[in-house]
C-alpha cells in the first residue's frame, strides 16, 4: 500500500509518523515543496524577540529524523497537478501513482485580495518568505503590519523589541479579537497603545496600496515611502490547484467527512486545508492552529484503512506572549455568546498567582447561565501563566461545574501557587456581574 502525503509541515508531518506507526508495512512518502520540512511559522516573531539567534533554530523536524522512521521524504519537489480520479499526481520531479493520498498542503498569508493589487507586500510564514521579509527589515526603519491578529501581534511586538516603528493596521476596534472580548483587553490595548514607535489604526480596513500610499476604505491614508508593508491577515488554502475535482465549503475550505475523507474515495485532507468540529457551537469552523492540524493528521492515519475513529470536537486554543504579556484564551468568548444556544453568564477576576509572589493574574470565565458549565476562558498577567489555559480547557471539555472551582485537585505550595480556594471566593464575589 503506496501512502503519498502533500505537505511537510505540522499535519503532514505528523500523519507521515502516525501511518508508519500504525502500518508499519506501508510504503508512506511525504512530498514538500520546499528545500527543508518541519519550518515553525513564528520563527520570525521568535528571531526579532530574541528567543532565537537564526532562523535556522525555527523548526520542529528534520527531513533526517522523519526518514529514520522509515518515511520516505521528497523535498524541493511540488506537487503542481492532481488527477484524483486516476490516482495520480504530477510532480516537478514527475508522475506519482498513491493507494491513499492526504493533501496536507495548508494555507497561505497571499490568499487575500490585496496580492493581486500591490505585489509588494511581504508575508514570512514560511522559512523563504522570512528570509527576504528580514533582509527587507535591515533596509527601513518602519513598518506597516496588515492584521492585528495573533500573528500581526507577534511579529508587531517582535519589531518593537528589535527598535522599528510599527503601524498596525486593524478592521476591528481592537486587536486579537476572535480571541478575547474587548473589555477583557482594554488595559493590554490602551498601555501597548502608548508604546514608543506603536500606532495603531483600529476601524481601518486597507481598500489600496500603491508604492507610496496605503489608502483606508474610511478614506484615511498613510505614506508607505521608506516603509516596509506586511500581512498578517487570516490566512486560507489555495483550492485552485484541485481544478474542482474536490468538494469544498464556502469559506474555501476542502470538504471532508467525520473521518477526513474528501468527496474523492481514498483521498483525504487534514490541517490547515479543512474545517474542524466545534465543542462550543455544534458545528463546523476553520480554525487554523497547530493543534488542530495535528489531530486532524493523527485521527486521518487512524481511518486510512477503514472508518474507525470521526474526529472528536476542539475548542479553539491559544497562549502568547505580546510585549510585557502573557495572553491566553480557550473555548467560547462573551462577544460569541449569540451563536451560542443557551444563555451565557461571565465573571471576571483579578488574583494573586501565589501567596509569596504577588503578581496578578486577570481571569474571565464565560459559563452557562442554567447549569454553570465553564464555556470559555481569558487570561492575561505579566508572569509566564500561559500553561494553566490547558487545565481550563479540559475543564470545559468535561463539562466542570464553575460553582465547584475552589474544589479543583490543584497542588497547594506558597510561593509558586495559590489556593484554589480564592478562585471559588472570586467567583461567589462577581457571580452576578454579567449576564447576557
Ligand atoms: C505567522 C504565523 C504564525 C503562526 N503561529 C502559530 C502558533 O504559534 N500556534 C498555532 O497553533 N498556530 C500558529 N499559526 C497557524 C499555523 O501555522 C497553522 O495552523 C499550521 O501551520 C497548519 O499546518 P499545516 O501542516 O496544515 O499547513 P502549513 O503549515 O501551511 O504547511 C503546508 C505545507 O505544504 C507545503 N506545500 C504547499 N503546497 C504544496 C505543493 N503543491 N507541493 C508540495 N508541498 C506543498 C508547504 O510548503 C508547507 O510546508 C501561525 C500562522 C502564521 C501565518
Amino acid at each position: 500500500m503506496n501512502v503519498t502525503i502533500v505537505g511537510g509541515s505540522f499535519s503532514g508531518v505528523y500523519c507521515a509518523i502516525k501511518v508508519k506507526e500504525l502500518y508499519p508495512s506501508f510504503d508512506v512518502l511525504l512530498i514538500e515543496k520546499k528545500e527543508k520540512i518541519g519550518y515553525i511559522p513564528s520563527g520570525l516573531s521568535m528571531l526579532l524577540n530574541g528567543e532565537i539567534d537564526t532562523l535556522d533554530e525555527a523548526y520542529f523536524m528534520t527531513k533526517e529524523e522523519l526518514e529514520e522512521s522509515g518515511i520516505i521524504v521528497l523535498t524541493s519537489t511540488e506537487v503542481i497537478s492532481y488527477d484524483l480520479s486516476n490516482k495520480m499526481i504530477q510532480t516537478s520531479n514527475g508522475i506519482k501513482l498513491f493507494d491513499k493520498l492526504v493533501l496536507a498542503t495548508g494555507s497561505s498569508q497571499k490568499s487575500s485580495k490585496m496580492f493581486d493589487e500591490f505585489s509588494d507586500i511581504k508575508t514570512y510564514k514560511d522559512r523563504e518568505s522570512a528570509e527576504i521579509t528580514l533582509k527587507s527589515l535591515t533596509e527601513v526603519q518602519e513598518v506597516v503590519v496588515i492584521g492585528a491578529g495573533q500573528a500581526g501581534m507577534e511579529l508587531a511586538s517582535g519589531l518593537i523589541h528589535h527598535g522599528k516603528t510599527v503601524h498596525v493596521i486593524e478592521t476591528m476596534d481592537y486587536p486579537l479579537y476572535k480571541y478575547f472580548d474587548k473589555d477583557f483587553l482594554e488595559s493590554f490595548y490602551t498601555t501597548t497603545g502608548k508604546i514608543e514607535g506603536l500606532t495603531f489604526y483600529f476601524n481601518e480596513t486597507v481598500k489600496q496600496i500603491d508604492d507610496s500610499t496605503l489608502l483606508f476604505s474610511s478614506g484615511n491614508a498613510i505614506d508607505i515611502k521608506e516603509k516596509l508593508v506586511l500581512s498578517a491577515n487570516s490566512v486560507r488554502p489555495e483550492l485552485s490547484i484541485f481544478d474542482n475535482q474536490l468538494k469544498s465549503n464556502s469559506d474555501n475550505t476542502i470538504f471532508v467527512d467525520d473521518y477526513l475523507e474528501t468527496s474523492v474515495q481514498d483521498v483525504f485532507a487534514v490541517g490547515d486545508l479543512i474545517q474542524v468540529p466545534s465543542f462550543i457551537f455544534q458545528t463546523n469552523v476553520y480554525a487554523p492552529l497547530i493543534v488542530n492540524a495535528v489531530q486532524t493528521s493523527l485521527t486521518c492515519a487512524k481511518n486510512m484503512i477503514e472508518k474507525k475513529e470521526i474526529l472528536r470536537p476542539m475548542l479553539k486554543t491559544i497562549g502568547v506572549k505580546l510585549f510585557d504579556y502573557y495572553l491566553a484564551s480557550t473555548g467560547l468568548m462573551e462577544s460569541e455568546a449569540f451563536l451560542y444556544d443557551e444563555r451565557v453568564k461571565s465573571v471576571m477576576m483579578t488574583l494573586p498567582i501565589s501567596t509569596i509572589y504577588k503578581k496578578d493574574v486577570t481571569v474571565k470565565l464565560v459559563y452557562n447561565a442554567l447549569t454553570y458549565h465553564l464555556l470559555g476562558v481569558q487570561l492575561i498577567s505579566k508572569e509566564p501563566v500561559l500553561d494553566k489555559i490547558n487545565t481550563f480547557a479540559l475543564m470545559i471539555k468535561e463539562k466542570i461545574d464553575i460553582r465547584t472551582l475552589n474544589q479543583l485537585p490543584h497542588f497547594y505550595h506558597a510561593v509558586f501557587a495559590n489556593t484554589s480556594l480564592s478562585f471559588g471566593d472570586a467567583f461567589g464575589k462577581g457571580d452576578d456581574l454579567s449576564e447576557i
